[in-house]
């Protein structure tokens, strides 16, 4: 808001900052005769026990509850954006998204319907593999916050545009969009990548506002021309931000754009008196009047 300049668009990171950032798994699926949904969970919360990764904490939750000893885990590897990959015994396994698979050249046909039909209710889906080989899927939801659907129709009268931002894949991505009624969304952007799209913007002239919480959205955070930080997020959001919003609420970032603009008038209001007086008074003074 620099300048007067409205903002034209307020861009949200997906996970933690519209939606409440607490993963659990909903559906887990066995795509191989071996492998029993049991122990699919239990192979992928060994490698995601390694993780710090919001969806790893569900995954390792969720098989906690069958009550199974989770596999010693060697050559571990965190693929940022995308998954993790590790070695059980002498077995390889990954789990990730769909993409992570098609790196590693793993077909995923097999489970291709029941994923897409898990993605299209919004809910995020991993696959596992091990030795190359599809052998389940696991679907993890993440509620929408509260507040989130009329912050964006808010936003939309003032005519301004919303985007979300994500690394989630693109079906996904436009479930949450559509549920939470933003415009337009930016999916499967890796973590580093999310500052370019903030960028890709503003070259089309447009004033960007951007909203997250996480470690890989400060750089956007700084790169937008007003970084708004989700006061429960990580210090480095919190300390990148311009303004934070201390509990998080999607509809404080509309309180914090509308209270921008008032402070913006009362300062023209301000200097504008400031000014009338002393082209008024200085003269009179000067005369001695
Ligand atoms: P977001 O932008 O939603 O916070 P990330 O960029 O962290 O998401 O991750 C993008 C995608 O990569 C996730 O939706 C998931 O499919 C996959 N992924 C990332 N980390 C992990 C992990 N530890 N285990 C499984 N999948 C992961
Ligand atoms: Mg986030």
């Amino acid at each position: 808001l620099e300048k007067g300049k409205k903002i034209d668009v307020v861009v949200f990171d997906k996970t933690g900052t519209l939606t409440e950032g607490k993963p659990r798994v909903t559906d887990a699926v066995s795509c191989a005769e071996n492998f029993t949904i049991e122990l699919v969970l239990l192979l992928s919360a060994s490698l995601e026990k390694l993780s710090e990764h919001p969806l790893a904490q569900a995954v390792v939750s969720a098989a906690q509850e069958k009550h199974g000893a989770l596999q010693e885990v060697h050559e571990f590897e965190n693929l940022a954006g995308r998954g993790v990959r590790g070695r059980i015994g002498n077995d390889l396994l990954l789990v990730g998204s769909g993409r992570l698979m098609r790196e590693f050249g793993i077909s995923t046909e097999v489970c291709k319907q029941k994923m897409e039909e898990l993605e299209n209710q919004a809910k995020t889906v991993i696959a596992v593999s091990q030795n190359k080989k599809i052998i389940g899927i696991i679907a993890i939801a993440d509620t929408l916050k509260e507040g989130a659907k009329e912050a964006m129709e808010k936003l939309h009268r003032a005519h301004i545009e919303t985007v979300m931002i994500t690394g989630d894949n693109e079906r996904t991505a436009q479930a949450i969009a559509k549920e939470a009624g933003i415009q337009k969304v930016f999916a499967q952007v890796l973590p580093q990548d999310k500052a370019e799209k903030i960028k890709t913007l503003q070259r089309e002239g447009l004033k960007v506002a951007f909203v997250g919480d996480g470690i890989n959205d400060a750089p956007a955070l700084v790169q937008a021309d007003l970084g708004i930080a989700i006061g429960t997020g990580t210090d480095i959001a919190i300390e990148a931000g311009n303004i934070v919003l201390v509990k998080g609420h999607p509809l404080k970032v509309v309180e914090a754009l509308a209270l921008a603009r008032i402070t913006f008038r009362t300062i023209k209001q301000n200097m504008f008196w400031a000014f009338f007086y002393n082209i008024a008074a200085l003269p009179l003074a000067a005369f001695g009047l």
